[in-house]
């Protein structure tokens, strides 16, 4: 058995190169940035108006004197030209500052009247309330690095661009086993001795949550029906995702049918609870990520395991959360303790509070979780008030 660290670096050295796809703009919010983004043209493009007013040559300027006013430059319009420097002209917000002016006062400091305006200050200073060409970039000058998590800014500012498409890493293809005799489908009432297959519908809304959507299998506890059902799955699929049959039960056939389909095993069995015993290997360019059955087993190991490791693949780089502890807590087992907690930001404080709980297979309250604080093994006791590594659920 391993500790919880070393399984997570086991996991993190698989390489899986990510492909990458090229998507349209309005579905790109959330994706990984595959490739730069460049400025087509400085930005702003034009030496901008930023305020509704009069433009004027800064030079001309006094307190008492009238600007005949020549004419109105709207947004959209190509720039016109202040024939006379002692006249004004209108202009309007995001219109192009009119040629032979330099300076912008706004209405609110202008009194019009027949034709003529008045400017009510005791001062104005060349390139006021103008946003000059190329202030915010050059171009062909990088405006989002590659590796992205595309933002709404961000989009914006690719449609300002002109980019209708953008490159994207890819999702990995994935699939989600539950196995188990006990399992009927959800939309049936099950016999007494059954359950619904919950898991399936956690994982896949854990992995959606994630922008991946995975298909579901359901595989009866039977040797030869694993098998083949594993066949059809292995090479299809970037990631087969497990929930059950990987501890010590009779009918728990998993690690025997992967291995007799070559599964490189790299781990079986981890030093925590819960989610002791956690499998993952590889058959062929295959990841395996076998949780076990119970439910609060199989959602720690997702976020404690896969996560990580899609980070990578995505290019990303590892997330390390920390929160407070409200209370005492002692666990006296050598193993890590992943603590189903609540929490609330305090004063920009993060603050865990433990969901009491019946155990791993205690899905009612699962669903009442935030996330878990990793108390490492090694240590039994931790004060109220310690700074203990977080995993969020969302
Ligand atoms: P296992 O890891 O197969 O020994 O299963 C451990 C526990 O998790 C058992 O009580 C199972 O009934 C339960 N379990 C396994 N698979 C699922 C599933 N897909 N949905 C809900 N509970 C499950
Ligand atoms: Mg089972």
């Amino acid at each position: 058995m391993i500790q919880v660290k070393e399984a997570q670096k086991l996991i993190l050295s698989q390489d899986l190169p990510s492909s990458t796809s090229k998507i349209p703009l309005q579905q790109a919010v959330g994706r990984i940035l595959a490739q730069d983004i460049n400025a087509d043209r400085d930005s702003p493009p034009f030496d901008r108006v930023t305020m509704d007013g009069i433009a004027i040559q800064a030079s001309r300027f006094s307190p008492e004197k009238y600007f005949f006013i020549e004419n109105t430059q709207a947004a959209g319009q190509p720039p016109l030209t202040l024939s006379d420097p002692e006249h004004c002209l209108e202009v309007m917000t995001g219109a192009v500052l009119p040629l032979q002016t330099d300076c912008v006062i706004p209405y609110e400091c202008v009194v019009i009247a027949d034709g003529k305006a008045r400017i009510d200050l005791s001062d104005v200073s060349a390139f006021q309330n103008i946003h000059g060409q190329g202030t915010d970039a050059r171009k062909g000058d990088v405006l989002i690095p590659k590796g992205s998590t595309i933002t709404a800014g961000m989009v914006g500012v690719m449609a300002a661009v002109g980019y209708t498409h953008v490159s994207v890493v890819s999702p990995p293809k994935v699939v989600v086993c539950a196995t188990g005799d006990e399992l009927v489908p959800v939309d049936q009432t099950p016999l007494p001795h059954q359950i619904r297959n919950s898991n399936s519908y956690m994982l896949q809304a854990a992995l959606l949550a994630l922008g991946i959507k995975a298909d579901t299998v359901q595989i009866a506890d039977d040797r030869d029906k694993l098998r083949d059902g594993l066949k059809k799955l292995v090479g299809n699929y970037d990631v087969l995702m497990f929930s059950g049959a990987v501890s010590k039960g009779k009918f728990d056939y998993l690690p025997e049918v992967l291995e007799e389909l070559g599964l490189d095993k790299k781990i079986h069995g981890v030093a925590q609870r819960p989610g002791k015993p956690f499998l993952f290997g590889t058959v062929g360019k295959t990841l395996v990520f076998g949780f076990p059955g119970n439910p609060g087993s199989t959602l720690v190991c997702f976020h404690a395991y896969f996560k990580p490791w899609l980070r990578k693949y995505q290019g990303l780089a590892e997330k390390h959360l920390y929160a407070t502890l409200t209370s005492d807590l002692v666990f006296k087992k050598p193993l890590t303790y992943h603590l189903l907690v609540t929490f609330e930001d305090k004063d920009s404080v993060l603050l865990a509070s433990p969901v009491d709980h019946s155990g791993s297979g205690d899905l009612v309250h699962l669903g009442l979780a935030d996330g878990f604080v990793s108390l490492p093994a090694g240590k039994d006791f931790w004060k109220a008030g310690s700074l203990v590594p977080l995993i969020r659920f969302d």
